[in-house]
């Protein structure tokens, strides 16, 4: 039987601690594929080029998006962050899970487009521990995370229209919960298509064959 890859989008509020997330995932797992965004947004510090986004001009990135380059963009606190879709279509193809760690209306684009993806949101334990994660990273200044934790409050208002909700309080578990997730999808009837109509038409020809 074909594994056929699925397509899961991860959100959560800035500072819930997706990206870490994200990096023991595809550490631990080799059925994960990371798509790696693009932004026009400045690299942080210890961030590169082509590992956590490809960083590139406002130019740069509407000419991708003219050359239908993208699955999906979304404006956020005023940068753009956009799916290349070369690489989605391809490791979708080679069976493996492809992760898009975007925000809710990236999100929900994909859902439009890919109804069989999965749609996680990564809550913190707490509003206030979300303050102390954002606060403790030091790489923002107050008034960008004055922003983002805006954003926050918005975004929080769409957190019914995801698939699951996953707590961000010890790592292991958080990953574990994941997998479990992403394991049971592999289990829904869309995601077998094929398989039934094998089966479907195992059955017919049997009957024939009686
Ligand atoms: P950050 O600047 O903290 O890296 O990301 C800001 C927000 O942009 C996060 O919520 C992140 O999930 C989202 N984001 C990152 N890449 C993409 C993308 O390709 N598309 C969309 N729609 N959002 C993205």
């Amino acid at each position: 039987m074909n594994r056929k890859g699925i397509l899961i989008v991860i959100s959560g509020f800035s500072g819930a601690g997706k990206g870490t997330l994200m990096k023991k995932l595809t550490a631990d797992y080799d059925n994960y594929a990371l798509s790696i965004s693009m932004t026009t947004r400045g690299p942080r510090d210890g961030e590169m080029n082509g590992r956590e986004y490809f960083f590139v001009t406002k130019d740069e990135f509407e000419e991708r998006i003219a050359q239908d380059g993208m699955i999906e963009y979304a404006s956020y606190c005023g940068n753009y962050y956009g799916t290349p879709r070369a690489y989605v279509e391809e490791q979708l193809e080679n069976g493996k899970d492809v992760i898009l760690e975007i925000e809710i209306q990236g999100a929900h684009k994909v859902k439009e487009i890919y109804p069989q993806a999965l749609l996680l949101f990564v809550m913190p334990p707490s509003a206030g521990e979300l303050y102390r994660r954002l606060k403790g990273r030091g790489t923002e200044t107050d008034e960008v995370i004055a922003k983002r934790m805006s954003r926050a409050v918005e975004e929080s208002e769409g957190i019914d229209t995801y698939d699951y909700i996953v707590v961000n309080d010890k790592l292991e578990d958080c990953i574990a919960q994941i997998n479990a997730i992403v394991g049971a999808a592999h289990n829904t009837p869309g995601c077998n298509e094929e398989f039934i109509d094998t089966i479907r038409k195992e059955l017919k020809d049997l009957l024939k064959g009686e």
